[in-house]
């Protein structure tokens, strides 16, 4: 039987039909910048579905949240971007119009459960998700389960603290992980080291370029292209990014992790120096026992993961 998959997005609610391979049979996306209220966000969730479902008879409907999510009782405790959107009973709203099963999630686990089962995780025993964007977001997949804790709150990765004194984080505390290799982080320590530099770097030509402030990219970039100061930013970053993955390598013994989000699309020039890293930085005996690969699902990673949920047992 097909499944749906409902992503809400920070600006769009995206919704796929999906066959039990993972393709997506049929999608329908809609803005959530006009919606005015909790019931119209919900509406509008109850339309894109309709549009993928047509006449099929339909396995389950997963949704992934951004946020805190409640998965036990179906709850998104704090809505990011939507209206009166705290503390909404999502999935008994939604089975009790569509009569359909509804499970609810937060959305990057929902993205490690869809890398999982249909992307580069496929085959692995315990797998852990990170995705650095914005910020890092992450989720757990152990032993072959979705592990999602007491609250459904597990796999909050990105506030691991790596150091006490280090920047403020969102979160109230100092020098989470996040605070040192999300792609805002990234940007954040090039601007630091291009302030402190007498000698001008090719980070600011590749910016003015595009008329944008230097952003993550750009240190990929102009160290690609030999340039010392985004050399040595990069390699800061890479021994940041290392950190946690050894914090994770240690905690949970993944043979694989999964990296999404904006940072790495920078590909190759970030993915081999971090491979290397990581295996000078954990313990002898976790050498060799893991494999960091891009993540595969892209775009659509957050309504596959989700439509996922009812494939499998997560
Ligand atoms: P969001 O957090 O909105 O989901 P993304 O996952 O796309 O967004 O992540 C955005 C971050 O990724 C930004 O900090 C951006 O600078 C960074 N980024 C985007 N493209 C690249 C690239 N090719 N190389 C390195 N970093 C990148
Ligand atoms: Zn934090």
């Amino acid at each position: 039987r097909a499944v749906i998959g409902v992503d809400l997005g920070g600006t769009k609610i995206a919704t796929g039909l999906l066959d039990p391979t993972g393709s997506l049979l049929a999608r329908s996306q809609k803005a959530t910048a006009g919606l005015r209220s909790s019931e119209e966000v919900i509406a509008t969730i109850v339309e894109t579905i309709k549009e993928v479902r047509g006449q099929r008879d339909i396995g389950g409907i997963g949704v992934a949240s951004p946020g805190m999510v409640d998965s036990k009782n179906g709850i998104i405790l704090n809505g990011v971007n939507l209206p009166d959107w705290d503390g909404i009973s999502l999935q008994s709203e939604l089975e009790e119009r569509l009569g359909i099963s509804v499970r609810l999630i937060n959305d990057a686990n929902a993205a490690a459960w869809g890398e999982y089962i249909y992307g580069a995780g496929r085959g692995s025993q315990s797998m852990v998700y990170v995705t650095l964007s914005t910020g890092i977001g992450s989720g757990l997949v152990l032993d072959g389960r979705l592990f999602l804790g007491t609250s459904s709150f597990a796999g909050e990765l990105g506030h691991t603290v790596v150091d006490p004194h280090g920047a403020l984080c969102g979160c109230g505390q100092r020098g989470c992980w996040e605070t040192f290799a999300s792609g805002t982080a990234i940007a954040r320590i090039a601007h630091e080291a291009i302030a402190k530099s007498a000698a001008a770097s090719q980070m600011n030509l590749l910016a003015d370029e595009e008329g944008v402030p230097v952003s993550a990219k750009h240190v990929f970039q102009a160290a690609g292209k030999g340039d010392a100061l985004a050399g040595e930013v990069l390699e800061q970053i890479i021994h940041y990014t290392g950190l946690g993955l050894m914090n994770i390598i240690h905690s949970f013994n993944p043979d694989c992790i999964v990296i999404g989000g904006g940072v790495s699309r920078a590909g190759a020039a970030f993915f081999e120096p971090l491979l290397k890293k990581t295996e000078e930085l954990v313990m002898e005996p976790y050498r060799g026992t893991f494999a960091i690969k891009p993540a595969e699902l892209k775009d659509d990673v957050g309504i596959i993961g989700a439509g996922a949920l009812f494939v499998g047992h997560p």
